[in-house]
């Protein structure tokens, strides 16, 4: 189990789902961490939370501060907080698009933005965006989310790239559909909330949805010391979607 004694974390989308998860496990391995979430209430001690909204940058810069003041620094970034968009090129309206792509793409360049000079000083630091499987997989109706997560796939690459000689690692983790608050909001809202669920986990090879917790540990791997030869990749945790 990697120890992260010593490292400062900052998690963003971190009082809820994938992002809680992985705030806890590394806090769970000796991390402090902060999350930085809309409603951080989610986060509970030793959590620190930081209410920011990613798409307002005043709000981000100074949550980031913040946070990098109370916790001395900081060595890990995940840039995890994102929202979903349903429906084909013909549902979603220009402002829509505007908006999504704002906080799912947009909210990770300025967070990362604010970050970066924390991040620099730390010598051994790490990025880890949340990205998706509908990145690379042409999910039905989800046009606009996979346009979003595309943009993270590439933006993961191209970061690692700018970053790499100031000691910071950039990678991405591409969950397949994940049984989060979230995933629970849509299915809440289905027809027949059942059969939607099985047709979810029918779509994964596995069967089944995978578990946030499942989603933290590659976050911590990609996050830690033991994947220290590792940048600009992605990881996929799709019950074998991309694969198989
Ligand atoms: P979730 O809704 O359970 O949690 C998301 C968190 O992000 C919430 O706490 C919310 O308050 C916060 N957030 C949303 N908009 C924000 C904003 N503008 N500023 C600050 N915080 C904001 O969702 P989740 O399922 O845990 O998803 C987290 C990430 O994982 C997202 O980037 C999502 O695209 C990605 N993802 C999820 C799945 C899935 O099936 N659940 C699959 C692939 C990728």
């Amino acid at each position: 189990m990697t120890d992260f004694t010593g490292l400062r974390a900052l998690v963003t989308g971190g009082a809820s789902g994938i992002g809680l998860a992985t705030a806890r496990l590394l806090a769970a391995r000796g991390a402090e961490v902060a999350v930085l979430d809309l409603e951080p209430s989610g986060a509970r001690p030793p959590l620190r939370g930081y209410r920011a909204d990613v798409g307002d940058a005043p709000s981000v810069r100074a949550a980031v501060a913040a946070a990098a003041a109370d916790l001395g620094g900081l060595d890990i970034l995940v840039n995890n907080a994102g929202i979903g968009a349903q429906g084909t090129v013909e549902d979603n309206d220009d402002a829509e698009w505007h908006r999504v792509l704002d906080v799912n793409v947009v909210g990770m360049v300025r967070v990362a933005r604010a970050a970066l000079p924390h991040l620099r000083r730390s010598g051994h630091a790490a990025i880890v965006n949340t990205c998706s499987i509908a990145a690379t997989a042409g999910l039905p109706r989800r046009a606009l989310y996979s346009a979003t997560k595309g943009a993270v796939y590439s933006l993961t690459l191209a970061m690692a790239a700018d970053h790499l000689h100031e000691g910071i690692r950039v990678n991405c983790v591409n969950p397949g559909t994940a049984d989060t608050p979230w995933v629970g909001r849509l299915l809440d809202a289905a027809d027949d909330p059942a059969a939607e669920r099985a047709a979810l986990a029918a779509r994964q090879p596995s069967g089944r949805l995978v578990t946030a917790d499942e989603v933290a540990g590659a976050v911590a791997y990609l996050a830690g010391p033991l994947s220290g030869a590792t940048t600009g990749t992605s990881l996929a945790v799709d019950g074998g979607m991309q694969g198989l």
